[in-house]
């Protein structure tokens, strides 16, 4: 076995953890994939009011679980405790929350996956790589909506009262409860962790039905709002782009979350209800926002970060899928890096050309990350132009003058 076969396998393992590509209550098991009427926004309303509390012994049990769950997501060392990230996301929430709006809590946690989930007693999980890739406010807080919207559709205890599987979601979550105080909680490679939260992501696959009314009342809360009602179905359009151009890359089958993609119409036919019911709540003569520069605002502190994360993934097909994604707004330095570096990880041999053209594009820009400006410098130097080379690794010192390889390079310029 290679070792990028190997790593490969590792990856995908990943990703079974966490329940497929996307969010797990969005995209998980799709049941039979038959086709289900579109829900009409306009006929979802909300079935509890604010500061709602659970009414029977069912759901108070369930409750308490999810309480002890909550305290532990809280201190676990997975999340990003970063206040001004954490008050504009409770402020996202308040926003499309509709009657819940302040009744919910929102916790930001350090997985580069695209999911997110709603707990029945109003907590919300959401996960760094949905951040990665939404392109403004008005698709992230479509998903927060449809979030919100299982919590107002009491999703939850209906499908635990469905199932009755209820000894199993007490050992699932009496196990969830150990979560936060797993270990060291850095994402990659704390595979007990991992494990947990795919266990945990399990709790949220609901029916196709309850899927299509949580889109209903989160479309209907975020065009209430005044957002753009179209950028929630280009949320879906974009993770089945992102699928496609993942496996394709790998030259291989879509993996468990693509192939449910494939041979299940589901998500292309949410695309299309959400596209439809856009239309619907669309008023002739209101103006309707998307909210990227407050978006790329507040992402900008950890812009960085999160491309780092993703590109560590080794999935080039998704990484560079979400780059060009995001670049339809405008190229930057930032973006240009992580292409080069994509492209430095996957290492074919054309790759090579594609890195080095990156550097050199990406310190044109004024946020080109440090990094940049030393892969260009070295990229210029191994190429014949030492005198660009060895300035572009100054431009780096100077940059970066505490960086680890601080010492490393200033000794290769005394060369
Ligand atoms: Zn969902």
């Amino acid at each position: 076995m290679s070792r990028e076969h190997q790593h490969d396998a590792g990856l995908l393992s990943r990703r079974a953890l966490l329940g497929g590509i996307g969010c797990a209550c969005c995209a998980g098991v799709l049941g039979t994939g038959e086709a289900l009427a579109r829900i009409a926004p306009k006929s979802m309303n909300s079935l509890v009011g604010p500061g709602y509390k659970p009414v029977d012994r069912d759901e108070r049990g369930l409750w308490q679980q999810y309480d002890r769950f909550e305290e532990e997501v809280a201190g676990s060392n997975l999340r990003m405790n970063d206040p001004a990230m954490q008050r504009y996301l409770g402020g996202l929430a308040e926003r499309v929350g509709g009657p819940a709006a302040r009744d919910l809590r929102v916790y930001l946690v350090r997985v580069p996956e695209f999911n997110a989930f709603m707990t029945p007693t109003g907590f919300m999980v959401v996960f760094s790589g949905l951040l990665t890739r939404m392109r403004n406010e008005a698709q992230l807080s479509g998903v927060i909506a449809h979030e919100a919207g299982h919590y107002l559709r009491k999703h939850q205890i209906r499908a635990y009262r469905d199932t009755k599987q209820k000894a199993n979601a007490f050992a699932v979550l009496a196990m969830a409860a150990g979560v936060g105080g797993a270990g060291a909680g850095v994402y990659l490679g704390d595979a007990v962790q991992l494990a947990q939260l795919g266990t945990i992501l399990s709790l949220f696959d609901y029916s196709r039905e309850l899927e299509a009314e949580a889109d209903a009342i989160g479309l209907r809360n975020i065009a209430e709002t005044g957002y753009e009602p179209m950028e929630m179905s280009r949320v879906w359009e974009q993770l089945i782009a992102e699928t496609e151009a993942s496996a394709r890359v790998r030259n291989k089958r879509p993996r468990r979350g693509g192939s449910l993609l494939a041979t299940h119409p589901a998500p292309r036919e949410r695309m299309r209800d959400l596209r439809a019911s856009a239309a619907e709540v669309t008023q002739a003569g209101r103006s309707y926002e998307d909210g990227r520069a407050r978006y790329q605002n507040a992402l900008a502190p950890h812009r960085a970060m999160l491309l780092d994360d993703q590109i560590k993934l080794n999935d080039p097909g998704a990484s560079l899928y979400i780059i060009e994604n995001l670049a339809k707004d405008g190229w930057n330095g930032l973006l240009r890096f992580y292409e080069a570096e994509t492209y430095r990880l996957r290492g074919r041999p054309e790759d090579l050309a594609r890195a080095v053209s990156g550097y050199a594009q990406a310190v044109r820009f004024p946020d080109a990350p440090a990094e940049a400006w030393r892969q260009h410098g070295y990229a210029q130097i191994k190429a014949g132009r030492p005198a660009e080379g060895r300035q572009a690794l100054q431009t780096y010192l100077a940059k970066a003058p505490n960086a680890p390889d601080a010492k490393m390079v200033r000794f290769s310029l005394a060369q």
